[in-house]
């Protein structure tokens, strides 16, 4: 459904991405990991129009999708849920969610915004918060609410573990789990947490300075493997 095909993107002058391809299946999971620096960000605002590719294909259930402006691909059903959260932090929980419906019609947005506060029931409590109030592990769950009230067929996470005790990186591991099985779309995942990138999806990438240097389903490896991919000992050639 999303298929990337050697990809080469740059800030400015740098080269951030060199010929990347990876696929991500219809209502699949797939993660990304790779260590600071090594393209990962990069990556996902290719896909989700932040930034335009300076070549390369990305296309989504057959469509060319590189080099269309964000909103466009929103309305495809690529969401992005930003790393660090980037929520409204002077806005209520509320409102935050109302935003994430922005680019779709006024139908049925207060049933889905019950169903988000019965996915995160903390925030149900919290609805007439402001953002800024959240602890960090309810910023990340409102970050991801705000993600799904757009609807999204495929859901683009950027590391949504950083910074979460390891007892909320569980809990959003299995919340993020029954959503996708729930709403049956699509995530890509963008993790440092090997672990928890394993757990939760059917194949993974690891990248390294702006490639693609280790590719396989996340049944047949091990954090080890994953490991030794970030030290460059460990490589595979991309599909
Ligand atoms: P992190 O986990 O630290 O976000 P990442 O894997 O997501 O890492 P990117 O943020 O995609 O990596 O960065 C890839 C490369 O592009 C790095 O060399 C980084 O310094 C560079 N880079 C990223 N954003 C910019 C920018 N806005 N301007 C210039 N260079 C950038």
């Amino acid at each position: 459904m999303l298929s990337v095909e050697r990809l080469n993107s740059y800030h400015g002058p740098i080269k951030a991405l060199h010929d990347v391809s990876l696929r991500v299946e219809d209502k699949g999971a797939t993660a990304v990991l790779g260590p600071n620096g090594a393209g990962k960000s990069t990556l996902l605002h290719s896909i989700s129009g932040l930034l335009r590719p300076g070549s390369g294909s990305i296309s989504y259930n057959g469509q060319q999708i590189s080099g269309l402006p964000p909103h466009r691909i929103v309305r495809l059903g690529i969401v992005q849920v930003p790393e660090g959260r980037r929520i409204f932090t002077q806005m209520t929980v509320h409102e935050n969610l109302l935003i994430g419906a922005f680019t779709r019609g006024r139908n049925d947005i207060s049933e889905d915004i019950d169903l988000v506060f019965s996915l995160f029931p903390a925030l149900a409590e919290k609805r007439s918060r402001l953002g800024g109030e959240l602890s960090g592990g309810q910023q990340q769950m409102l970050a991801i609410g705000r993600g799904l009230m757009a609807k999204p067929s495929l859901l683009l996470l950027d590391e949504p573990s950083l910074g979460l005790s390891p007892l909320l990186v569980e809990q959003l591991g299995e919340a993020i789990t029954s959503i996708r099985e729930r709403f049956s779309m699509a995530i890509l995942l963008v993790e440092q947490n090997a672990g928890l990138a394993l757990e939760m999806t059917s194949h993974v990438y690891v990248m390294q300075t702006g490639r693609v240097v280790l590719d396989a389903a996340s049944d047949v490896i091990s954090v080890d493997d994953i490991r030794r991919a970030y030290l460059g000992q460990l490589q595979s050639t991309p599909r």
